[in-house]
């Protein structure tokens, strides 16, 4: 050997930090099942909100998994793994973001009690995929048929997604917008969860909410002598500015003859004129521009008694569109009568804060509808927003195939039974990641009992049970701390809610424990590969 001796090599920057093997696997475990304890008490309709205050002070109150974690800016690598999964979860199907995260956390912990017992990583992943495969075929067995006809089922769903949340004061009521707002929309049995729109007017309580067939628009009418209210409404969609080109104003015009300068002005007047004209030329009696409306045309558009809104978004102007059947037309020279659209009522509203709203109403072919939520402050207008928009998704996603299941913790509780007696017929270690996966299904009801108050032993032990005599639909009361039957109380959710839930904290649970090795690049290393 002699001066053959072996230098360390250094493959990696000096900055970057390393944690390899048990290490690796531990923090990110621990990092995983953190994330799930801190949404866990919010879980269910007893569950806690949180209240959140971001880095300028503006503060959330919610009870929304998603919610909360996105606005808690987790940093750690592995805990923003699980964060993305509630962020699926939410984009598939809006609601369920909590369980699918208290999931994810229950089978890491669970993971981790087998590999102190020497049991391989792989050998877990293999049981967990095993048993989820089956998980989703259980799930499959209990599910139950339901079609737009069942009303009844569809006030149930978005009810069970509303209760205990902001909206549950005037849930009824707000189901009830919720299931009209969906037949409004459905097309040929296709909904698209976002045509319908929530929007919020601070002022008045829950009770006043309502549906709109239509739109709801954040803008006033641009001038004060232009009528607030227009029956019949002709509606034009115009994608250009309603003004003398800006470059022919910019140009610098040196007119030293009074005369001449009153001539320019009359021909700007004269343009202005023309544009007006040609708009109400076509029969149009409300305007909706994208881009400005300057003082002249304004002065112009009132004065032929059309009601006009500038400076409308791009996607207001489209929905505007799918809502009144009118097309957007780039150039006035080109607005035709065709090109109109159609609504019953446009009218401007006061809002509370001394601001107006633009609303458009009794659109009879709108395939774009909007629930105006009010309540006494943006808090809570905010959380009921999100309860809304969870009942929605629900209700999409159990029309989309088809299916619902009752909630309440009953099938994670039948899942669990059945997946036990299904691992019998495993052998060895597999046995036990499906034994371990069948018990972490169980902290759904138990996290519902907890939450509620109630000793979870003996809920978890009645309710176990009641399914083992085959009462599939059994779950916990959290109000009476009783067993009930869940689809009876109207305790119902959409199958794919359950489904995308399972899967997704599955593959995360794998994934994060797959890992043996975390290498954080040094800062400068990180900034480089951001600007690549
Ligand atoms: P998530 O973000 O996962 O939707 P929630 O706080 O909405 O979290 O809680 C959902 C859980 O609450 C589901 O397991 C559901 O079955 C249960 N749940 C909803 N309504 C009731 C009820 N009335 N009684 C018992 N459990 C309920
Ligand atoms: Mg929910």
């Amino acid at each position: 050997m002699g001066d053959k001796s072996i230098q360390p090599v250094f493959i990696l920057p000096e900055n970057t930090r390393r944690e390899s093997g048990k290490s690796a696997q531990r923090l990110n475990i621990a990092a995983g099942k953190l994330v799930g304890e801190t949404v866990r008490t919010t879980l269910g309709p007893k569950g806690m909100d949180k209240m959140i205050v971001d880095a300028s002070g503006d503060v959330i109150v919610t009870n929304d998994g998603v919610t909360i974690l996105k606005e808690m800016g987790i940093e750690h690598p592995a805990a923003k793994m699980i964060v993305e999964i509630a962020k699926t979860q939410e984009s598939e199907i809006g609601d369920g973001t909590t369980t699918a995260v208290v999931l994810a956390g229950e089978l890491l912990k669970r993971a981790e009690e087998l590999l102190d017992q020497e049991i391989h990583p792989t050998v877990i992943a293999r049981g967990y995929r095993l048993a989820a495969e089956k998980a989703l075929e259980f799930l499959e067995q209990i599910a139950v048929k339901v079609t737009v006809e069942n009303k009844d089922i569809l006030h149930s769903i978005a009810e069970t997604a509303m209760t205990g949340k902001g909206a549950e004061s005037a849930k009824k009521l707000l189901s009830e917008l919720t299931v009209k707002a969906i037949l409004k929309v459905k097309n040929a049995n296709k909904i698209d969860r976002y045509s319908i729109r929530i929007e919020k007017q601070v002022g008045g309580s829950v009770e006043d909410s309502e549906l709109i067939e239509g739109l709801v628009i954040d803008k006033e009418k641009v001038h004060s002598q232009m009528p607030d209210r227009i029956e019949n409404a002709r509606i034009a969609l115009i994608n250009a500015p309603l003004e003398v080109k800006s470059t022919e104003m910019d140009a610098k015009i040196q007119i030293s003859d009074p005369e001449r300068l009153q001539s320019f002005l009359d021909m700007e007047e004269a343009m202005i004129k023309k544009i007006v004209t040609k708009i109400s030329g076509t029969g149009a009696n409300v305007v909706f521009c994208q881009k400005g409306i300057d003082d002249m045309a304004q002065h112009f558009l009132a004065k032929k008694g059309i009601y006009a809104c500038r400076r409308v978004s791009k996607s207001n102007l489209e929905d505007l569109s799918k809502a009144t059947g009118a097309k957007i037309v780039m150039n006035v020279d080109d607005l035709s009568e065709n090109d109109l659209g159609t609504a019953g009522i446009v009218e401007q509203v006061k809002t509370a804060e001394d601001e107006a709203m633009t609303f458009v109403r009794e659109c009879n072919k709108a395939k774009t509808v909007t629930i105006l939520v009010r309540g006494g402050s943006d808090h809570v207008i905010d959380e009921i927003k999100r309860a809304l928009e969870d009942a929605v998704g629900d209700i999409v996603a159990a029309l989309k195939n088809n299916k619902v299941v009752a909630g309440a913790g009953g099938p994670e509780m039948d899942i669990a039974q059945k997946l036990l007696v299904y691992a019998d017929s495993l052998s060895g270690r597999e046995q036990l990641a499906v034994r371990a996966f069948a018990q972490s299904m169980e902290v759904i009801p138990r996290t519902l009992a907890e939450n509620a108050g109630l000793d979870p032993i003996d809920m978890l032990a009645e309710l176990r049970n009641a399914h083992s005599k085959k009462e599939v639909n059994a779950g916990i009361n959290v109000f009476s701390g009783k067993i009930m039957d869940a689809w009876k109380e109207g305790v119902i959710e959409p199958l794919s809610i359950k489904t995308q839930a399972i899967s997704s904290a599955t593959e995360v649970a794998i994934m994060i424990l797959r890992i043996d090795d975390v290498i954080l690049a040094g800062p400068e290393i990180q900034s480089q590969s951001k600007t690549i």
